[in-house]
């Protein structure tokens, strides 16, 4: 009998963010097409995709509008090295990334995954003060639960154990500061509160830290990968004025949260700040090519801007700006433009949310159901430990991907699914609930 697509998948590939092992029991599931929100697998059946593809896709699978750009950018070029030579679609995409920061980051350093702009960000922060004679501020602070990605060296700011623990020797490790997770807040405490309290612990590191520290790196309002901890925008506009203070670069890592994701297009905008590095990924290419960029402003460039190739910033991938992802980022602002994305999605998120309260709020198990734009997330309480795995299964099952981390059930959907379908996955997702708690 031949091999199925699922049994030569677990022989010749190596799949991420897995113990192989565990697919002795549970499925893999070959996809072979996608619509909209809906992926369909070889079996012909269609599952939602309620996170986006790990994160990634904002106007669902095979988009029309962006499969049209691709096929008219693979007709005229398809790659090019960046260095010494330019392009189109890359000096546009770069024009209109600092537009949509009002001008203030006006220059884009690209790669291909989110990890390497964490690194392209911590390596530019560092360099930048030693250009400018400071070489002794190269250390780095993060968040508690803190997720910037798994290189070696973006696992220096990355505070999960499970990711970070087995690698420990490898890693100059950053120090942590604390999360200013809004669950903290004790009786009678608003968010902002302890957004305050968080914000007193980092000035008390960076006073520690003694003009040490190069930079901050956060993520803007939501920490994803510690299971959508949401947080206020309060602690934003303090840590800027703290790292104003103590002369260090703050880095908003927006590669979940950029693009939409919590409301307006960048996170940060919610505070009323900037960054001085900005990272983005995920879904700047709509979730269709592996892009990364870091926007940065004037003052930093032009720290690298001398006749010493030494003071440059010599970084490189062989696929730096690769005209295809930069088209296909085009035609993802292009649909933010066209469509109002920002204003249907106000809409969509407040559809999501009602949904979420009717399914969950009165859950016996259903611990600080939260939302911030199109993310939302509730803890379960008394979940056993292989909860998360059991869950995916259920929701598999009752047909929607969904994907919790731990014991947090979270909603990421793509800036496409209508009522109907927004209601299809709360009812997977309850249905998921009940028969993993069975
Ligand atoms: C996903 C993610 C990364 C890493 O991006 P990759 O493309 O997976 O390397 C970094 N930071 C945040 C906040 C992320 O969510």
């Amino acid at each position: 009998m031949p091999a199925t697509l699922l049994q030569r998948s677990l022989t010749a590939v190596w799949h991420p963010c897995t113990q192989m092992k565990h697919h002795e029991t549970l499925p893999l599931t070959p996809v072979v097409g996608g619509e909209g929100p809906w992926l369909v697998t070889e079996d012909g059946r269609r599952l939602l995709d309620g996170i986006s593809s790990w994160w990634v896709n904002l106007f669902g699978h095979c988009n029309p509008r962006i499969n049209a750009a691709l096929r008219d950018q693979l007709e005229r070029l398809e790659h090019v090295l960046l260095a010494g030579f330019t392009h189109p679609p890359v000096v546009e995409l770069s024009e209109r990334l600092a537009a949509l920061t009002g001008g203030a980051l006006g220059h884009a350093f690209y790669a291909s995954d989110g990890a390497s702009a964490t690194e392209i960000a911590l390596k530019m922060s560092f360099h930048a003060w030693r250009n400018r004679g400071l070489p002794h501020k190269n250390r780095f602070l993060c968040l508690e639960g803190s997720y910037h990605g798994e290189t070696v060296g973006a696992l220096a700011v990355t505070d999960v154990p499970l990711f970070r623990d087995a690698y420990a020797p490898l890693v100059r490790q950053a120090s942590t500061v604390p999360s200013p997770d809004a669950r903290r807040a004790a009786p009678g405490e608003t968010a902002a509160d302890v957004a305050r309290r968080a914000a007193e612990a980092l000035e008390a590191h960076l006073e520690a830290e003694n003009g040490q520290v190069a930079a901050l790196i956060l993520e803007p309002l939501v920490q994803g990968a510690a299971g959508m901890v949401m947080y206020d925008p309060e602690y934003l506009r303090l840590a800027r004025a703290l790292c104003d203070r103590y002369q260090a670069h703050l880095i908003c890592d927006e590669i979940a949260v950029g693009c939409g994701r919590t409301g307006t297009f960048f996170a940060h905008e919610q505070a009323g700040i900037r960054p001085d590095l900005l990272c983005l990924s995920k879904g700047i290419s709509g979730g269709y090519l592996p892009l990364s960029v870091v926007l940065c402003h004037e003052e930093i460039f032009r720290t690298f801007y001398d006749s010493d190739t030494r003071k440059a910033f010599l970084h490189s991938h062989s696929y730096t700006g690769n005209p295809l992802a930069c088209r296909a980022a085009l035609a993802t602002l292009d649909i933010f433009e066209e469509d109002d994305v920002l204003a249907a999605n106000r809409k969509r998120a407040e559809s999501l949310g009602r949904l979420l309260e009717e399914a969950f709020s009165g859950h016996a198990a259903v611990r600080h159901l939260r939302q911030r734009g199109m993310i939302a997330a509730f803890d379960v309480e008394g979940a056993a430990d292989d909860f998360s795995r059991r869950f995916f299964a259920a929701a598999l099952e009752a047909g929607a991907l969904l994907r919790p981390i731990g014991n947090t059930v979270y909603f990421m959907p793509p800036y496409v699914m209508d009522e109907p379908e927004l209601r299809a996955l709360v009812a997977a997702a309850a249905g998921a609930l009940e028969q993993t708690l069975a």
